[in-house]
């Protein structure tokens, strides 16, 4: 008897599978967000502050080795190169380094998300991909905060975004995945990429640069669930309270705004990668956890990460630049 019940309705059974199969439960940020977990975080942040990185110092050979990192991983989720770039690299002369003892040639690497209605708005999604090298005797920097924490952080973000895609929900506006190089010695790879833009300033809606996400600063021990968010509403009130808004509604972390303070002695502000993009009028939101006891020390390694945290702070970027992406009408400077 069962097994003629079953064969009796088995067409019927398939037939409603495949419908619902060909359809799907439409996926939403939340589960795209999801896709950015602690593990993955992790696993690349073993690597990517790994000894054979050699400290990734501006023009080395780790340096380059960790581009290569990055880049590779674009080309094996299937993100594309920007136009004017050479598969994932923004080549930078050695003379743009000029001053600089010994410099050599370094590059940005640089993924592109096309948008699929205002493909000429662009996001940008910034890191610094270098750090501080090694000591004479050889011993590595491994900067797994400063900036692996921000690197592999925009990796999971643009895999979550690549796999809306492959779902069919592009982003409206387009998306550029920048990893900088030399930070450390002078905010080098950003002020390349401001001087010579892939996509032109003025059609730049905002850049969301992340530098130290890893960590607790000292002083929040008693409450982690924080991150210090720096120039938010310095350009756009709109990109404050767009911010302001995916937090309240996912995130809920808790948003420091102590740094804005202009008479703060760090000047945070003017000291990471967003800082060439408000100068030239783009607004920035700038994400860190603040200093630390490891800060540009070699103790700054992998295993001192916070990765669940980490991961909570990398999707609260995820929605803003996801909502910042999609909404209708373009957030706009409104302070300049
Ligand atoms: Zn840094």
């Amino acid at each position: 008897m069962k097994l003629i019940f079953f064969l009796f309705f088995s067409p019927f059974v398939f037939s409603c599978n495949s419908t619902q199969k060909a359809i799907g439960p439409k996926k939403t940020n939340v589960d795209y967000a999801n896709t950015i977990t602690a593990q993955d975080l992790k696993k690349h942040l073993y690597i990517y502050a790994g000894d054979e990185m050699e400290g990734r110092m501006t023009g080395t050979k780790g340096q380059h080795s960790a581009a290569e990192y990055i880049r590779d991983f674009y080309k094996s989720e299937g993100i594309a190169s920007p136009p004017g770039t050479n598969d994932h690299f923004q080549n930078i002369p050695a003379s743009f380094f000029q001053g600089r003892r010994d410099s050599q040639p370094s590059e940005n690497v640089v993924a592109f998300i096309k948008g699929s209605e205002k493909p000429d708005e662009i996001v940008i999604i910034s890191a610094h991909l270098d750090h501080i090298g090694t000591d004479k005797e050889g011993n590595v920097f491994n900067g797994a905060d400063d900036d692996g924490s921000g690197t592999v952080s925009i990796l999971e973000i643009a895999q979550a975004f690549q796999q809306a895609v492959k779902d069919g929900h592009p982003p409206k506006r387009s998306i550029l995945f920048l990893h900088v190089t030399g930070e450390e010695i002078g905010l080098y790879g950003s002020r390349y990429y401001t001087e010579n833009p892939l996509f032109p300033l003025a059609n730049t809606v905002c850049d969301l640069n992340i530098d130290m996400i890893g960590r607790i600063d000292p002083d929040k021990k008693d409450n982690p669930n924080y991150l210090y968010l720096i120039g938010s509403n310095k350009l756009s009130q709109e990109l404050q309270d767009v911010s302001t808004a995916m937090n309240n509604k996912y995130t809920k972390l808790d948003l420091d705004y102590k740094y804005d303070d202009p008479s703060d002695p760090n000047r945070f502000y003017y000291r990471s990668d967003h800082y060439n993009f408000a100068k030239n009028n783009v607004p920035i939101i700038f994400y860190f956890n603040g200093v630390h006891e490891d800060y540009h020390k070699m103790t700054d390694t992998p295993d001192k990460i916070e990765y669940d945290l980490m991961a909570k702070r990398a999707q609260l970027i995820f929605y803003t630049a996801w909502e910042i992406a999609n909404r209708e009408k373009k957030i706009t400077a409104d302070k300049l």
